[in-house]
């Protein structure tokens, strides 16, 4: 039977969203193509995330499960993902692309002399069940629908967020195989001595509840701190459009749109945000969005649920007050 694979990331011990988000696809891909699921599983403990991914829509979790896999590091990863691609010729394979996704990815498409799609936004099967996979290509000017008829696995990473999280049915029924991992550490070249938190950490901006994000309207990087201050009295994050990150305002983990993170929180505040469809693809998902611009007729508000038109550094310390005294 074919099988669509998907290799799952976990943080602080826990699954990624888009671990959960891509084996919500792989069903749905499954179901149509009378394909089955599995989830590859590695890391050091992660035997107990298994369920969880069955839950979510997995037939099989293999589960690597060896203390040179506790910490993501490129060569044991490609080592053991290789081996069990090699072994069991998955016809699928489906990485998030996060940092770790975009490392292996393509390090594994050179191993097994694949292809590879990254930054996919949707995927489909066509008649003959090839995997499509759609991408933005030409400075990101268009959508583009990419193959790959010939060669095996057909691999594609996909951003965070763009599909929704499965339901989870606890009473699904599935199958967790132990694979045997054996890595030569002496040949693994690198070793993690220590694992340092962000101030900020840019994979919180994709699946942060809220997002204060800031365009050029702020006017400079020392109005960003209006940002910050709204972000924490709200318990959110920061983002920006590209404008402030080509300024150096903000570093480009946290530009939101085409070439940026897409998300979808609770709440997206646009201070100083014009709404060109270059950045709204990255938040149109958001559920609630208050804009905050001086033109009233910005496209912005067309996405806004809520409007407000004036200058960003007299509206956003008028709700920082108003936050403060409600505390
Ligand atoms: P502007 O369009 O300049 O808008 C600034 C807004 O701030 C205006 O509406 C203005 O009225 C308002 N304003 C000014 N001063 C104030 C004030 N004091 N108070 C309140 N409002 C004020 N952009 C992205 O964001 N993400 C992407 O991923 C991305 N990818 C791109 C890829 C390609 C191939 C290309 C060509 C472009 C891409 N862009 C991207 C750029 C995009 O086209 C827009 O240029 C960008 O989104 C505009 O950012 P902005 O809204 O901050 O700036």
């Amino acid at each position: 039977m074919q099988e669509i694979w998907v290799v799952a990331e976990t943080n602080q011990g826990r699954l990624a969203p888009v671990t959960l988000e891509l084996v919500g696809k792989a069903r749905a891909l499954a179901e149509a193509a009378g394909a089955a699921v599995t989830v590859v599983l590695a890391g050091h403990p992660v035997a107990g995330l298994a369920a969880e991914l069955i839950a979510s829509g997995a037939d099989t979790v293999l589960v690597a499960d060896h203390a040179e896999l506790a910490s993501y590091r490129t060569l044991p990863y490609a080592e053991v993902l290789a081996g069990l691609i090699r072994a069991r010729r998955p016809s699928i394979v489906l990485f998030g692309a996060t940092s770790q996704g975009r490392d292996l990815a393509p390090r594994l498409a050179a191993r097994l002399r694949t292809g590879l799609t990254a930054d996919c936004l949707d995927l489909s099967l066509d008649k003959d069940g090839l995997l499509v996979q759609t991408k933005p290509s030409y400075g990101d000017n268009v959508m583009v629908d990419i193959v790959i008829p010939e060669h095996r696995p057909q691999m594609a990473t996909v951003r965070p967020h763009v599909f929704p999280q499965p339901e989870k049915n606890a009473a699904r029924r599935g199958r967790i195989e132990e694979v045997g991992v054996s890595l030569d550490s002496a040949a693994l070249c690198t070793r993690v001595r220590e694992v340092l938190a962000e101030v900020q950490p840019a994979s919180k901006l994709e699946e942060a509840e809220v997002v204060v994000a800031g365009g050029r309207g702020m006017g400079s990087k020392e109005n960003f701190a209006l940002l910050y201050q709204l972000a924490r009295a709200l318990g959110g994050v920061v983002g920006a459009t590209r404008p402030p990150v080509d300024e150096g305002w903000i570093d480009a983990a946290y530009q939101i749109g085409q070439s940026g993170k897409t998300i979808a929180p609770k709440l997206y505040i646009a201070c100083g945000i014009s709404g060109a469809v270059q950045h709204t693809v990255g938040m149109e998902k958001a559920k609630l969005v208050v804009a905050i611009n001086k033109d009233a007729g910005a496209p912005i508000f067309n996405f806004a649920t809520y409007g407000i038109v004036g200058d960003v550094r007299e509206v956003i310390p008028a709700l920082l007050a108003q936050l403060n005294a409600r505390k």
